[in-house]
């Protein structure tokens, strides 16, 4: 099936069955019971899956939330969501910042931001500062779709940036809803699900740019994964960036890639905590999802 067909597929699926009406993914309910594994302890349950960018470690069977390290390193990632009904944009002032101080950060497209941002995308790939992670296709919430469909949102986006000429290092669950069937799911294609300690509170705008900065500063440890967004709706960040860059290498911190963190010699996985409705929704999002009554997932670790 190519690109097309399967984008055809999902706007049609999204159409006809809204996420939360979905049926659930088969093997969600025991995992959901099971307690998140403890700080740095090995995985249990996945079979060692190689990856090429850390091939002598086991994928974990969690989402990480950062990693355990000595080093004085931390990881800028910036999300550039779309869906089928939002295009979202690009925010070149943040880009430009980023590329003038050469500063290597992962970049987390949805499928959808590639197709209607093609010449930014390109723009994007051609960075060797720039590495790419996969944001999912139509920023579903996959642990509230079919597995059939979770699998395409992956393998779709996978498809898309390869003819980039680049290849994921990571899969980011949108909103940060993830279960162990999500990160198998990641792990079928070798990638490590991959979160964020450190929330940056761009999105939307709602945060002023000092506040940004001050909650980056205050949260940010050695091995920390700090989340930005790129896709325009993050009007705040062009302003916090430099003084976060700032502030951060006053500490002593150094920037590195996510792959580059989990290839850290002596990095250790941090779980996040399991989020099935994912965290904060966007208050804006016509695709977010209305949670039940009654659950509340844990906020992110800060
Ligand atoms: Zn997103």
């Amino acid at each position: 099936m190519d690109a097309l067909l399967f984008a055809l597929v999902l706007s049609a699926e999204a159409d006809a069955a809204p996420m939360m009406d979905a049926e659930p993914v088969t093997d969600v309910a025991p995992l959901l019971e099971a307690e998140p594994p403890p700080d740095a302890s090995p995985p249990t349950d996945a079979a060692p899956i190689a990856h090429p960018a850390a091939p002598a470690n086991p994928l974990p069977a969690f989402a990480i939330a950062r990693v355990r390290t000595h080093e004085p390193v931390v990881a800028l990632t910036f999300d550039a969501c779309a869906t089928l009904k939002q295009d979202n944009g690009f925010d070149r002032e943040v880009f430009n910042i980023l590329k003038r101080e050469q500063i290597p950060v992962t970049v987390f497209p949805t499928g959808r931001w590639i197709e209607t941002h093609p010449a930014e995308a390109k723009e994007l790939a051609a960075q060797a500062w720039i590495e790419f992670g996969n944001h999912s296709y139509s920023h579903a919430r996959m642990t509230r779709i079919p597995r059939r469909k979770a699998i395409m949102q992956i393998e779709l986006t996978e498809t898309i940036i390869a003819e980039l000429g680049r290849k994921s290092v990571a899969f980011r669950p949108p909103a940060g809803a993830w279960n162990r069937s999500v990160v198998r799911l990641a792990a079928r294609r070798h990638l490590p699900t991959v979160e964020w300690d450190v929330v940056s509170g761009d999105a939307g705008g709602h945060i002023a740019a000092a506040r940004i900065v001050a909650t980056v500063l205050s949260a940010v440890k050695p091995g920390s994964i700090i989340i930005f967004h790129i896709n325009g709706r993050a009007p705040h960040t062009k302003e916090a960036l430099p003084d976060i860059i700032r502030g951060l290498r006053e500490k002593g911190l150094g920037f590195v890639t996510v792959s580059e963190l989990l290839r850290r010699p002596d990095a250790q996985p941090v779980s996040a905590p399991p989020t099935p409705f994912g965290y904060a929704p966007l208050r804006d999002d016509p695709q977010e999802p209305k949670r039940p009554q009654g659950t509340v997932d844990a906020r992110p670790p800060s």
